[in-house]
């Protein structure tokens, strides 16, 4: 086989399908963000605006994250020495832990190295481990929970997206006693929609099974202490396992389930992704803390986070420009044509130096391109009134769809 030849005629298949990644160099500027210095190709460095950040309340740049983090390297050192089993086990770790299971009510918390890894873990374990256990499996689902359920080799059921009457119906296939999982989101990143948590948690428990809930984009940014959705809406104890990350509003990098001391105890005990990985440095789980506690006490940039939401959504729809329906803090607008998607994010970056990331299929539905724009506390009215005078401007360039 001419192994090159593959690699290359397979690169050339994503490129004429418009599925091809091109990642824009950035380097972040502590203490300004939104704002980054953009590496272009042509050797160019331009200033620009970030709008597609999932440090969705600039904690990444935030000083309590960068002294918690620079007080734990002067102590610990860069690398946490192994894994949790083997010498790994810092005790920012530990600390880490608590701090997580306190944020959601739960009576254990176990950190893996990344959010991906937690779905992954948590749910091939579960899957593989409960006998006879189904895991019914919203439609919309992330992908690191897909993988962890076919790596579980479960029965696997697919309900449709956030639509309680299908779920109701796979799971009335099944005696009472079998065990049975849930797995869904609160907050759907694409399409800004969230889970209606209570009516599944209310099915769930007619049929006897577990909630698994991926607060990944909620946690730090909902809820009165920032526990998620699941917190806001009151329901924290109705979750079985609840699944969050430490890399987007939290700012830092890791993942994590939280849940009953068994739960976790079992997944410690059992789940290769926790046992065979290098734990998290010691600075990244004091960041993390520092991050969760500082959003734990400052519920008022969880206001001012939604209150641009809410004026960005309403300034674009203003001036016309097709934003879709979210109930949360993103704020997608409707391209629906991968080529002209990325054309416009090209626009907005090399004409107007504002970084919208194009979302093109598998990410989201053919016809369904779209630019998501991700508000954040600190996106000033200044960078709104720039953002929609530039996208005004490239919408009539491209003469791309109006808002209906
Ligand atoms: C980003 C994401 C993850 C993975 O989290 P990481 O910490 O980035 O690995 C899991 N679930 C959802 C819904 C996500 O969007």
């Amino acid at each position: 086989m001419d192994y090159e030849k593959f690699f290359s005629d397979s690169i050339a298949d994503l490129k004429s399908e418009g599925r091809y990644r091109i990642f824009c160099d950035l380097e972040r500027k502590a203490g300004e963000f939104p704002r980054a210095l953009n590496h272009r190709p042509n050797g160019e460095v331009h200033e620009i605006t970030v709008w597609c950040s999932n440090d969705y309340m600039g904690m990444g740049q935030n000083e309590h994250t960068l002294s918690a983090m620079h007080e734990a390297i002067d102590k610990c050192g860069a690398g946490a020495g192994g894994t949790r089993n083997i010498s790994g086990t810092n005790h920012y770790h530990v600390l880490l832990e608590q701090e997580l299971a306190d944020l959601h009510g739960k009576e254990s918390a176990l950190i893996f190295n990344s959010g991906w890894m937690a779905n992954m873990t948590a749910l091939s374990t579960l899957g593989a481990m409960i006998p006879g256990c189904v895991i019914v499996s919203d439609s919309h689902n992330h992908n690191s929970m897909i993988e962890g359920i076919r790596h579980s080799r479960a029965e696997k059921k697919i309900f449709k997206h956030n639509d309680v009457e299908d779920l109701d119906r796979f799971l009335s296939q099944y005696d009472v006693d079998t065990p049975k999982l849930v797995a869904f989101e609160s907050v759907y990143s694409m399409d800004g929609d969230i889970a209606p948590i209570k009516e599944i948690c209310d099915v769930a428990d007619k049929h006897n099974a577990m909630t698994f809930l991926d607060e990944v984009h909620a946690v730090g940014m909902y809820g009165p202490r920032g526990g998620g959705v699941a917190e806001r809406d009151g329901l924290m104890d109705r979750i079985t396992i609840v699944q969050g990350t430490l890399a987007k509003a939290f700012g830092v990098v890791g993942g994590y389930i939280a849940g009953s001391d068994a739960m976790c105890d079992f997944i410690r005990s059992n789940g290769s992704g926790f046992i065979f990985s290098s734990s998290i440095p010691p600075g990244v789980a004091a960041a993390a803390k520092a991050s969760i506690k500082h959003l734990k006490e400052h519920n008022e940039l969880r206001e001012r986070h939604q209150e641009r939401a809410a004026t960005l959504k309403r300034r674009l729809t203003e001036v016309g420009i097709p934003v879709m329906p979210s109930v949360s803090h993103i704020v997608p607008v409707l391209v629906g044509d991968a080529v002209l998607c990325k054309q416009a994010s090209d626009d907005l970056l090399l004409k107007h130096d504002i970084y919208v990331q194009p979302i093109n299929y598998p990410t989201v539905a053919r016809g369904t391109e779209r630019l998501r724009f991700t508000p954040t506390p600190l996106h000033t009215d200044e960078h709104m009134d720039h953002l929609v005078t530039s996208i005004r401007e490239v919408w009539n360039r491209l003469g791309l769809k109006e808002a209906a």
